[in-house]
């Protein structure tokens, strides 16, 4: 008998499994709109220019490739600090913020979970419904029991904004709340600042944790927009986490780029709880790689590079947001009767399109068009030259 004849097969990733499935199938029309990774109007993944800058200077004194420390390159770190808190924010000038490099978002989410399963063991964690599909994932691996907040409103198409509010005040003092902090994935649907302000009033009465999840800031309305929210956390005088990715907003993707920032009491605090991460790190993968966060942390800390990338980043902003019209525009014009309007109030990579399951396989099986079953598009992947063909598809399946 094998040690691995009980092994069960795993579920497909619904996502991956899209991929796999898009890539064999032989429509010369196809289009993937099931992943989330932003394409430039050509259908070409960008390599922005700060970037190939960064690595040409990069390249030109090359250097030997020693361990990293444990929590990544210190002009990174700080650089994550400038960008999520501001540099000269009162939070981090007085040491406030503890800031570790992690292998990409997803790997912030983890070492915030293994800290925090250390910090409170026994608190329960709220995800949004729906949310990411790997945020349940990751703290139910770090031991957590995973439970949800209202979120998505079908009918009203937006945010259940009583319902969230609702669940918040019923957690228990303690709950771990994880929060999109802009671009909500799936939905596309954020909540106003006035909401915000309501939501961090019953974080701070009910003595609830905050775990701002930033994957996608400067794609819904600008870098410092996007990241206002932090602003708020702090000022309310909350302890929170906050991780950060540069998959999407650097299109560095698999260089697994992003950090984990820990906002505490005092600098005494901060030394202790970064000593803490270090630990998560260390028992994890020892100390993240060198390239990407080497790359992200010389195009933030030149102020000539730093200015192309936002530049660069105001242009996948807005080809992204002229994509949302378009879509409407094209639906209207293909036929299709109802109000599609709701999508250019919707935010960042994702749109909620509405579709049932049963049109999000007629799309795929009849066009060729890739999204998930429950109706998301990444409306970052639509271009001048698909938007038609995805528009026409769309009106006759509803
Ligand atoms: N959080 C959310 C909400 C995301 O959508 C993603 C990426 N799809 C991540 C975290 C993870 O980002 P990364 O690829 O940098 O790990």
């Amino acid at each position: 008998m094998s040690l691995f004849s009980a092994v069960e097969m795993a579920p497909r990733d619904p996502i991956l499994g899209l991929n796999e499935q898009y890539n064999a199938d032989t429509n010369p029309n196809k289009v993937n709109l099931g992943v989330g990774v932003y394409f430039d109007d050509n259908g070409k993944l960008p390599l922005l220019q700060c970037v190939q800058a960064a690595e040409k200077t990069m390249m030109s004194t090359p250097t030997a490739r020693g361990y990293l420390p444990i929590d990544g390159i210190v002009a990174y770190d700080n650089a994550v600090k400038a960008l999520v808190f501001g540099a000269d924010s009162d939070v981090v000038q007085s040491g406030r913020v503890s800031t570790v490099q992690a292998i990409g978002g997803t790997g912030g989410l983890k070492i915030g979970a293994d800290f925090l399963k250390k910090v409170s063991p026994n608190a329960k964690v709220l995800i949004s419904d729906p949310s990411w599909e790997n945020h349940r994932a990751i703290f139910v691996n770090a031991g957590f029991e995973v439970d949800t907040y209202a979120y998505y409103d079908a009918d009203k198409r937006g945010v259940n904004f009583d319902g969230m509010l609702a669940s918040l005040n019923a957690a228990a003092p303690g709950t771990i709340v994880v929060l999109h902090a802009c671009c909500h994935n799936p939905t596309g649907y954020d909540i106003t600042d006035a909401q915000w302000d309501q939501v961090i009033a019953v974080v701070k009465a009910k003595g609830l944790t905050a775990f701002l999840d930033m994957a996608y800031q400067g794609f819904g309305h600008g870098i410092a927009e996007d990241g206002a929210v932090i602003g708020k956390f702090v000022a309310a005088g909350l302890n929170i986490f906050v991780s950060t990715s540069f998959s999407k907003s650097f299109s560095l993707y698999g260089e697994r780029v992003g950090a984990l920032s820990v906002v505490a009491s005092d600098k005494e605090e901060a030394a202790r709880v970064l000593s803490q991460l270090k630990i998560a790190i260390r028992t994890n993968y020892s100390n993240p790689p060198i390239h990407g966060g080497a790359v992200v942390a010389a195009v933030l800390n030149n102020p000539e590079l730093r200015a192309q990338w936002e530049q660069e980043l105001a242009e996948m902003r807005v080809r992204i947001k002229a994509m949302r019209q378009k879509l409407v525009d094209g639906l209207k014009a293909a036929g299709v009767q109802q109000d599609m309007g709701f999508i250019t109030s919707q935010i960042g990579m994702f749109s909620y399109s509405g579709l049932t399951k049963d049109q999000m396989v007629r799309l795929r099986s009849e066009f060729g068009v890739y999204g998930t079953d429950t109706g998301r598009m990444c409306v970052a992947a639509l271009n001048s030259k698909n938007i038609d063909y995805v528009c026409q598809a769309i009106a006759k399946v509803v």
